[in-house]
């Protein structure tokens, strides 16, 4: 009788894991650990022979060190920043991620908040509600026209393009900055490529959609803010720790920026010692344009399932034999 492997998810996903049940049947056996901190995986996932992993938990190099004989860990999403890669590629172990499965999602997101910001539905919905009064629209001028204005794109792959296209939908000019986007992916959007200043300076809204590296840790600081224009939007549904989010609220108190949309942050769950809570929970007059969600721009129903079906068949594939499909951690793995 062939025997059952283990499959281990993380955290986040509660029990019953039917939908990765279904998919490892006969191959695995799916449980929940529900770690809260990356500490708690610890004696946990000995024996696992894959992992999946959602953003409540790190798998570091000590994680690592324990697992003898995980064959795959797979990030339920699309960032990969919170696996070592290089340890687990030196123990032979694929890092994959699903990159795919919300793309639409977070691109309507990033628009989403960007016109809340700039149709100043944040500002009257919040004045309004208070006494009822302007019932005009003096709680929310200066408005702009987006027809006709600028969108940039920070990081024109698969979320940053999906953005572009829904911008142009909305007959904005949309320009890009990516150092390493794919030769050509300019003009399949036809979005031109610029760099980061110009970017900054001319864009009526900016929206990030870049990965979290070395490189674009707090890409969005002090100095690129001050770049912007007074009645800028910038939005970030990308990673937390590439907006320096102190800088933010200093430029939002300051009126550098006219608005912000954000739907992650360095740290997660957000606490209320960050100045950009603090400035957002304020009870000012006038409201700050400050938009907060709780990294919820990749939701929907179907968004979820899909995520959770992908990444079960890539374990599925891997323990099978099979190679995997979005393996991001090649250049490390012996
Ligand atoms: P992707 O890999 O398709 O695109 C990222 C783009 O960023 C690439 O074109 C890359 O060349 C570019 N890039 C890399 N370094 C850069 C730099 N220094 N400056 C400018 N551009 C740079 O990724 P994606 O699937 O479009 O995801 C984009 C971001 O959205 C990621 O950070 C991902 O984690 C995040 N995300 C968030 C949610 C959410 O719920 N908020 C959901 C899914 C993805």
């Amino acid at each position: 009788m062939k025997s059952m492997k283990r499959v281990v998810i993380t955290d986040y996903l509660e029990p019953p894991a039917s939908i990765e049940t279904q998919v490892l049947e006969g191959v695995a056996n799916v449980e929940c650990l529900l770690a809260k901190n990356t500490q708690e995986l610890m004696g946990e996932l000995t024996d696992a022979d894959g992992i999946i992993l959602c953003h409540e938990v790190s798998i570091t190099r000590e994680v690592v060190e324990e697992l003898h004989q995980c064959k795959a860990v797979v990030r339920c999403g699309v960032g990969f920043d919170n696996i070592d890669r290089k340890a687990a590629g030196e123990r032979g172990i694929y890092v994959c991620n699903v990159p795919d499965y919300g793309v639409d999602e977070v691109a309507d997101h990033a628009i989403a908040m960007a016109l809340a910001c700039n149709r100043g539905l944040i500002k009257a919905e919040r004045t309004l509600r208070k006494g009822l009064q302007p019932w005009d629209m003096r709680s929310i001028q200066p408005i702009f026209r987006v027809a006709g204005a600028t969108m940039g794109i920070i990081g024109l792959g698969r979320i940053g393009g999906a953005t572009a296209l829904r911008a142009k939908g909305l007959r904005m000019n949309v320009q890009a900055y990516d150092p390493y986007v794919r030769a050509g992916t300019d003009k399949l959007l036809g979005v031109p490529l610029v760099g980061l200043e110009e970017l900054l300076e001319t864009s009526d809204i900016v929206s990030v959609h870049t990965p979290l590296t070395e490189e674009t840790r707090k890409l969005i600081d002090a100095s690129a803010l001050s770049l912007m224009k007074p009645t800028a939007i910038l939005v970030n549904t990308a990673r937390g720790a590439v907006v320096d989010t102190d800088a933010l609220a200093a430029a939002l108190k300051e009126g550098q920026i006219a608005g912000a949309g954000i739907d992650v942050l360095p740290d997660e769950p957000a606490t209320s010692d960050m100045p950009l809570i603090q400035l957002w929970q304020q009870d000012r007059q006038p409201p700050v344009n400050l938009m907060i969600t709780p990294h919820t721009a990749f939701y929907s129903d179907a968004g979820l399932v899909e995520m959770r079906e992908k990444a079960a068949q890539e374990i599925r594939r891997v323990l099978s034999g099979e190679m995997p499909k979005n393996c991001v951690n090649r250049e490390f793995l012996q």
